[in-house]
């Protein structure tokens, strides 16, 4: 599942390719929408906020996205072919020079510029785009009783880690993932780590958290179920956090000792 650098860096893209042009051609392929056309309208700018996408669009409309599972944008100069499959294709923005499809997205939708708050109003600091590291260790203090794994998940405290981040924060602060958050020492610390990891991968938007960038060697625990942790060679177990089981939690036992 992508994460906030994957859709800061896509986004980086998506602006550098489109921004400053006139829109040719719009398509969007949800049918809430399907019937608008933004083309003749210059496209402003394209920012993330979290894992959300905002295309700020003359005349004060904002084309507004997410990647939630299996997002993709592709970049295409006009004559050549999409790959991907055309069932999947939810949006298409065409300039003189680039056409963008974007495959798989969610919470498609047009909006009013002046009225993005109202759904992106509600997330966290983003360590890539709005960090304020006061207003995040607040915010992660709310619910002291709930598990760091899961606040750490929480899009209103910090608006862009995912299971990824999740997983590697709790490895890197030693924490069981189900530890309450009031009993997690140093809350500044965890914090402060959650904006350098993602920070370090604002360009790459790969989640790489142990500075390696080889292939099989850029996570301490996510992903490595039955292989032996990197700090103690004990075997990293894996299990769901949340009752729905979509959230799996990769963890060291000796390195993340329950209390
Ligand atoms: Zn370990």
């Amino acid at each position: 599942m992508p994460e906030g650098d994957t859709v800061y860096v896509a986004a980086g893209r998506l602006h550098r390719a489109l921004a400053g042009s006139v829109l040719t051609k719009t398509d969007f392929r949800v049918p809430a929408i399907a019937t608008a056309d933004l083309s003749g309208r210059k496209l402003d700018e394209v920012v993330s906020r979290g894992k959300h996408f905002l295309f700020r669009i003359e005349g004060g409309v904002t084309f507004h996205t997410h990647f939630r599972m299996d997002g993709e944008w592709h970049l295409y100069r006009a004559d050549s072919r999409w790959r991907g499959p055309a069932h999947a294709i939810r949006a298409v923005l065409e300039t003189e020079s680039w056409t963008a499809v974007g495959f798989h997205l969610a919470m498609t939708e047009l909006v009013e510029t002046a009225a993005e708050d109202r759904l992106v109003g509600h997330l966290g600091p983003d360590p890539l785009t709005d960090w304020d590291h006061g207003e995040a260790v607040r915010r992660l203090r709310l619910h002291p009783d709930r598990s760091v794994g899961e606040t750490l998940l929480d899009q209103t405290v910090m608006a862009g880690p995912g299971n990824v981040y999740k997983c590697e924060i709790c490895f890197l602060r030693g924490a069981d993932p189900w530890t309450p958050v009031r009993d997690v020492p140093d809350h500044d610390g965890l914090v402060d780590l959650t904006a350098r990891l993602m920070g370090a991968n604002r360009k790459t938007g790969m989640q790489i958290t142990t500075g390696d960038q080889r292939p099989g060697r850029q996570r301490w625990v996510y992903g490595r179920a039955a292989q032996p942790c990197r700090r103690c060679g004990t075997l990293v177990r894996r299990k769901a956090q949340d009752p729905s089981g979509e959230r799996v939690t990769y963890w060291c036992p000796t390195c993340q000792p329950a209390r």
